[in-house]
This record gives C-alpha cells, structure tokens and sequence, in this order.
C-alpha cells in the first residue's frame, strides 16, 4: 500500500516534557488503529531523546524542527545534525517560513541542508511564496527558491528529501487564506516537475511532495485526493481529537 506521510510540527509546544510525553503516547495508541500513514514527529528538540525512548514498539520517527549550518565548535546554544542524529532523530525539517523570517535566507538554508544530509539525516525542505499575484510570479519564486535551496546536492540524496510546499499565506494563526484542491494539484505537480527536470528522473513519484498551511481534519477531507504525498501539520497536530481525526481521514484515502 503507498503511505502517506504525515509530519507534526510542534513548534515551540508543549511547555513541559509531562505533557509532550502524554500527546506522544496517545499518538502512539491512535497509530496502532490506523494503517498506511508513515507518522514524523518534530518536537522541540530538547524532547528527542526522551520520546525516542518511548516510541520503541511504534512505527514514529522523530525530527528535529531546524539544525545548525556547521558540525561544531564555538556556536553557542546551536544544534549540529549529528547531535539530532545521535539523539534520535531521522528527520528535520529545514527553511521553514519562520525561520527563514528570522533570517535564514536560501543560502543558510542550502548550507544547512548539505549538512543534515551528509550527517545522515533526512530532511523536510519548507518552501512557499508569500502572496499570490495574478501573473503568477510566484512559479517563478517557487522554482528559484527550490533550486537555489537544493544547489549542489546530487541525486543520490533526492531519496532522503521531502519538500514541503507551505505557502506563507496559508500558514500559522496569521493565515489570509486557505488553499483549495485545485491549487494545490497544479502546485503539487509543478514542483515535482522542478525536481523531475532538475534530477532527470523518471518517475513523478520519485519525488515526494508534502503540503502544510492550517491542515486539520476537515481542510485535509479534500486535500488528501491530490497528488501530495502526504501532509505537515502545525496547530492542529497538538490537538488529540483533531489530530486524530486526521489521521483516520488519511488513512482512508
Ligand atoms: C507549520 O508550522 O509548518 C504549519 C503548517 O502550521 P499550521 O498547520 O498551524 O498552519
């Protein structure tokens, strides 16, 4: 059966490692009723280990929410990928749109990437334009930034890379819209058309495509009949009913 993915983004929640414990158990018991949904959690990364400890006997893998761009050294109160790979994670997720408000520009996203990959991580590269223009500059925006923010890196990684289209409008509490099926097909196609022509590969689904921007579990009702792989979800993922329901939507489409 084709998974599809889906990737909780926690952000900066919960405020203690009690709580994110019990959201990480219950997901756990949910997932033993559900099949064909390959489940990644990005918890604040000082929960890692921890909830790595208790996810044994369950199929989630664990991810970090950023990294830093060097393996060591005097960089205070930075995180390498390797120290994320040694604390268990498998995953992280790269160039998210309030990272990248904060200053990680496709440069520093691109330095980050190679190294994720290089230390053995796999990684779920956020891109997005911020608003939609008639014209449709933001194709153009879009296939800049994906290939500026993958510049150097060779085939053999494509395996270990998500893209994760989220569109800055749709996205987060400051949200000025919601995206609909159609949208979301012609843009889902287009980027793994960028990644088709850019690795010469031949099949569509050689590439995996997520889509995030205020997934919950109505929103997802039509969005899981596109060609997107799967699914990142910020706000709604800390919610066990929604969350929940969300994933039994995904896991009968
Ligand atoms: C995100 O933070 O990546 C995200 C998609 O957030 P939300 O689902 O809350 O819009």
């Amino acid at each position: 059966m084709v998974k599809k993915i889906v990737v909780a983004n926690w952000k900066m929640n919960p405020t203690t490692l009690r709580e994110a414990k019990t959201i990480f158990s219950n997901l756990k018991k949910q997932l033993k009723k559900t099949k064909g949904i390959e489940t990644i959690v990005c918890p604040p990364a000082v929960y890692i280990s921890e909830l790595k400890r208790i996810s044994v006997g369950s199929k989630i893998s664990l991810g970090s929410q950023n990294c830093f761009s060097e393996e060591k050294g005097s960089r205070t109160g930075e995180i390498s990928p390797e120290m994320l790979k040694t604390s268990g994670a498998k995953f992280v997720i790269l160039g998210h749109s309030e990272n990248r408000e904060r200053g990680d520009n496709d440069e520093l996203v691109n330095q980050k990437v190679k190294l994720a990959l290089k230390s053995g991580l796999s990684v779920i590269l956020c891109v997005g334009e911020q608003e939609r223009d008639e014209e449709g500059h933001y194709f153009r925006f879009l296939k800049k930034q994906i290939l500026d923010d993958l510049d150097g890196i060779s085939k053999n990684y494509l395996k270990n890379i998500l893209i994760a289209y989220e569109p800055i409008w749709a996205i987060g509490a400051k949200a000025t819209g919601v995206i609909d099926k159609k949208q979301l097909q012609e843009i889902a196609i287009f980027i793994k058309k960028v990644l088709v022509d850019k690795y010469n590969v031949r099949d569509f689904k050689d590439v995996k495509i997520l889509y995030g921007g205020s997934v919950n579990h109505k929103t997802v009702e039509e969005l899981v009949e596109t060609d997107v792989d799967g699914f990142l979800v910020g706000r709604s993922s800390l919610n066990k009913e929604k969350f929940n329901k969300l994933l039994e939507v995904v896991s009968l489409a």
